[in-house]
């Protein structure tokens, strides 16, 4: 197959490179689900969508809506010009990324070195996580109301933090692990200081940070039972390549199709269908909670937008969502020359070949896929073809040798047509991961001729 990068013309070279030095950045910004929906709402109201609840009267066409949910979650809308009950074109991703979250009592004194224990979040390769320059971003939450903000290990002058690693000097032992094992999650501990506090006899050193915790954020080590701090990679997302036609970066997965579908339905203007963007969290640990793509959330928000245009039957609501149209987004395995034995290189992902449409995801003979119904996919393709996006089909992995699910059968249990899409990235879940800049234009350009045209 051809690449994307042999058809663009020397104008669309130019696009692409603008688009993507906005999601570099963007990514740089955004690595936490709060932070996703901070930015993307400003970028949206930038873009003239209003808060649902700030929008009064009835919804006509081209009214653009936005909604959030706890600060997580996300959903944009713009109205279309047919009515909602003959469904909504749904584009969906998820914010949240594998990452290393605080313990509840995190802070604790060994060996003259003041620590946090973590507990990781999502499916990590867990030796990957050490000895390099680790940021910590979230919020502490305390009992009178208010919410601080973390952000430490971002900016030039902050310091980092960081996991040790054994010396290899010492490790022969340790060599002789299985990778599972060699390092354990109870041992992803993060070292966050080592000078004592000079009156103090009991744990001097984990007193110290407390103190620097006080005197920064006003937080007492008790505010760390209500807060929410990722352990995060420090730094920017970086071009990739002698050539950069990458984007090496942490979280892509998912945020690279999140950006993509947010950027596809901020340029739409009056479609016919309603154009709907939902963005989740909590896909990384099964899309559970009030802010994941099990939540009700969703469906209570289009519910309101039906009691704006004088739809309050149940019936009303099932028609939607039996007319809507979905492409679930989430990040493919590109094909890695250094690891073919694990693909079946006919039904595999490759960089520069555009966005990725799979049938089927899943494990173990498709386990836990939503299998996209054949009639819908030939749509997709003529749609595709028409609009001049190119696109490629791929299965995660040859059959039985692992796998993996997205948020794609969830949304279809509402009774909609549903398949799973997305750009394919290298070394998923690790700290850094890459993503080829053609895909990611071509990524944004199936998003919109899919809310268009679909
Ligand atoms: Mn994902
Ligand atoms: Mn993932």
């Amino acid at each position: 197959m051809k690449t994307v990068w042999e058809k663009y013309s020397p104008t669309e070279l130019k696009e692409v490179e603008k688009f993507c030095k906005n999601y570099r950045e963007f990514l740089t910004l955004t690595k936490t689900e709060r932070e996703f929906v901070r930015e993307a709402v400003k970028l949206a109201e930038k873009e003239g969508f209003v808060e649902l609840g700030k929008k009064k009267g009835k919804l006509k066409a081209g009214d653009r809506i936005y909604t959030v949910n706890r600060e997580k979650n996300l959903c944009l809308f713009v109205i279309g010009e047919e009515p909602l009950t003959n469904g909504l074109n749904i584009l969906g991703a998820h914010i949240d990324s594998p990452r290393l979250d605080l313990k509840q009592k995190p802070l604790y004194e060994k060996d003259g070195l003041a620590l946090l224990d973590t507990h990781y979040y999502g499916g990590i390769k867990k030796y990957q996580w050490v000895a390099r320059p680790m940021a910590l971003h979230g919020v502490v939450c305390k009992k009178d109301g208010s919410v601080v903000n973390i952000e430490i290990g971002e900016k030039e002058d902050d310091p980092v933090v960081g996991i040790s690693d054994l010396l290899i000097h010492l490790a022969s032992d340790q060599m002789k692990k299985t990778a599972d094992v060699v390092v354990t999650g109870e041992a992803l501990n993060v070292l966050v200081g080592s000078i004592p506090s000079k009156n103090e006899k009991e744990e001097p050193v984990k007193k110290a940070i407390l103190k620097l915790l006080e005197k920064k954020y006003k937080m007492k080590e008790e505010d760390f039972l209500s807060a929410e701090i990722e352990v995060v990679p420090a730094g920017k997302a970086r071009d990739y390549g002698l050539d950069s036609s990458m984007i090496l970066g942490y979280g892509h997965d998912d945020r690279v199709c999140a950006y993509t579908s947010l950027r596809a339905i901020l340029a739409m203007n009056k479609p016919k269908r309603t154009s709907c963007c939902i963005l989740v969290d909590k896909e990384e640990i099964g899309s559970v909670g009030a802010t994941g793509m099990h939540s009700k959330w969703f469906e209570m928000m289009v519910t309101k937008l039906l009691e704006r245009q004088g739809e309050t039957s149940l019936v009303a609501l099932n028609d939607t969502f039996s007319n809507s149209m979905m492409l679930s987004s989430d990040v493919s395995n590109a094909f890695d020359p250094n690891y073919p034995e694990v693909c079946d290189p006919k039904n595999s992902a490759y960089f520069g070949c555009g966005i990725v449409f799979n049938k089927f995801t899943g494990a173990r003979g498709k386990s836990g896929s939503n299998d996209a119904n054949p009639e819908y996919f030939a749509k997709i393709r003529n749609v595709m073809e028409k609009e001049k996006v190119q696109f490629q089909t791929c299965e995660l992995g040859a059959v039985d040798v692992g796998g993996g699910g997205t948020i794609a059968y969830i949304l279809a249990q509402l009774n909609m047509e549903v398949i799973d899409a997305g750009i394919a990235v290298q070394n998923m879940h690790a700290p850094y991961e890459v993503v080829s800049k053609g895909d990611v234009y071509e990524g944004y350009r199936a998003y919109k001729a899919f809310l268009k045209k679909m």
